[in-house]
């Protein structure tokens, strides 16, 4: 059921700067484009309630179940107890507390390097990094496909921005050479591509990165908890240490199950990020009780390799599925398992039929991705069956069947 609590919805109560808002709202309505909101009445899981019914969820970034796992649940509950609700100031005020710290030295622990430091949220480390380490005169390399969190720290920071071709390593090259030695020189990758689920080249970005005296800042937010024999990413799995990859963020709601996120560095960076990285500055700080139970969560991440195993089962059953029926699939070894509709209107249409199957997909259109690769972002987590990607594919068969 999309939500009916938009304004644009309530005409009689038309103020003017609608007068100008409507047409735009329209105009993406008739391109297919217009984004509503469904109102979930059940926790987040595999199986979801929304509008009276019940789906099995393809569309969560919660890719190890943890969200609602009853331990995480319970250090939350306790930890509220404990610790209250707000944290009631930012991090330099007296907003920082033992819970935040721990999870801090935690997380250091868990990267492998010296220091951590926790952001209110994904979207606020990156552009709160990027802002702090790259000033006028400097130069910032994006990857096309890095989440817009990243882009829009480059355009938040004075530095020039550059975008490269998708891993693009020569392309990469040739604009790095093209700015010569002017100016600090930020290489800025997501771990895994949201939108494609396939992981940047590391071992050859990081080499470029050191030929040119650039520094390099990777995004991990799908990585972490999937990738990686102990969850730790694709930092883990590549085995780059501090020196070859000194910037690294993660997110905490997605794999981690609950909220917030964290850069990973040398003690120079933190402290740094700590003096300059205003989205840390000039914010509340996460509750406690949230960093209480994000320490539970990267516990059972570490220690239950066997969501990783799982997934990885579940990833290689739909993938094989999705050849037998003949739709296209995207390089992706992660959780996140895109098929390739092209169409906007077609993605529409077999979203919606899945939805009326009871399965529940992300359906990607322009301008998240590049216009003409409209997708059915699907994704995995550990908490499936077997016979629930059965279920997906059978549905995903017969809806594109019959929108075709
Ligand atoms: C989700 C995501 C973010 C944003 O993280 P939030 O904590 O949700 O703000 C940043 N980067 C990437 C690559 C993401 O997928």
């Amino acid at each position: 059921m999309p939500c009916r609590e938009t304004p644009c919805c309530r005409r009689e109560e038309m103020v003017d700067i609608d007068r100008e808002l409507l047409p735009a709202l329209e105009q993406r309505r008739q391109q297919h484009l217009y984004r509503t909101r469904h109102v979930l009445t059940s926790p987040q899981g595999v199986q979801v309630e929304t509008g009276g019914r019940s789906y099995v969820a393809f569309c969560s970034n919660d890719y190890l179940g943890l969200a609602n796992h009853p331990e995480v649940v319970k250090t939350l509950q306790q930890a509220a107890a404990d610790w209250g609700v707000g944290s009631g100031a930012s991090h330099l005020i007296y907003g920082h507390c033992h819970q935040h710290h721990a999870l801090e030295e935690e997380l250091a622990e868990f990267t492998g390097r010296p220091r951590a430091l926790l952001f209110s949220t994904g979207y606020m480390a990156n552009m709160g990094v990027i802002r702090a380490l790259a000033e006028q005169g400097d130069h910032i390399f994006e990857d096309y496909l890095n989440h817009a969190s990243l882009l829009d720290g480059g355009f938040l920071s004075r530095a020039r921005c550059k975008r490269f071709k998708h891993s693009d390593i020569d392309d990469l090259e040739h604009s790095l050479e093209s700015v010569g030695n002017t100016g600090r020189k930020l290489v800025v990758s997501d771990g895994v591509f949201s939108m494609v689920g396939d992981l940047v080249r590391l071992p050859e970005l990081a080499k470029t990165c050191d030929q040119y005296g650039a520094w390099l800042m990777v995004d991990d937010a799908h990585g972490f908890g999937v990738l990686g024999e102990r969850g730790g990413g694709v930092a883990e799995h590549f085995g780059m240490g501090v020196n070859d990859l000194p910037i690294l963020v993660g997110t905490l709601g997605k794999g981690f199950g609950t909220f917030g996120a964290f850069v990973s560095g040398s003690e120079a960076l933190i402290e740094t990020l700590i003096q300059y990285a205003r989205t840390y500055i000039y914010t509340t700080a996460l509750p406690p009780a949230v960093a209480a139970a994000t320490r539970t969560s990267l516990k059972i991440l570490q220690r239950e390799s066997w969501r990783r195993e799982k997934l990885q089962a579940l990833i290689t059953q739909f993938r094989h599925g999705v050849e037998q029926i003949g739709l296209e699939l995207l390089p992706s070894a992660t959780a996140v398992q895109p098929v390739l509709l092209r169409d906007d209107r077609l993605v529409m249409e077999v979203g919606a039929a899945l939805r009326q199957r009871g399965y529940l997909v992300g359906a990607i259109r322009p301008p998240t991705v590049p216009r003409g690769s409209g997708r059915l972002r699907i994704t995995l987590s550990a908490e499936h069956s077997e016979a629930q990607v059965d279920g997906l594919l059978t549905a995903l068969a017969d809806g594109v069947g019959e929108s075709r």
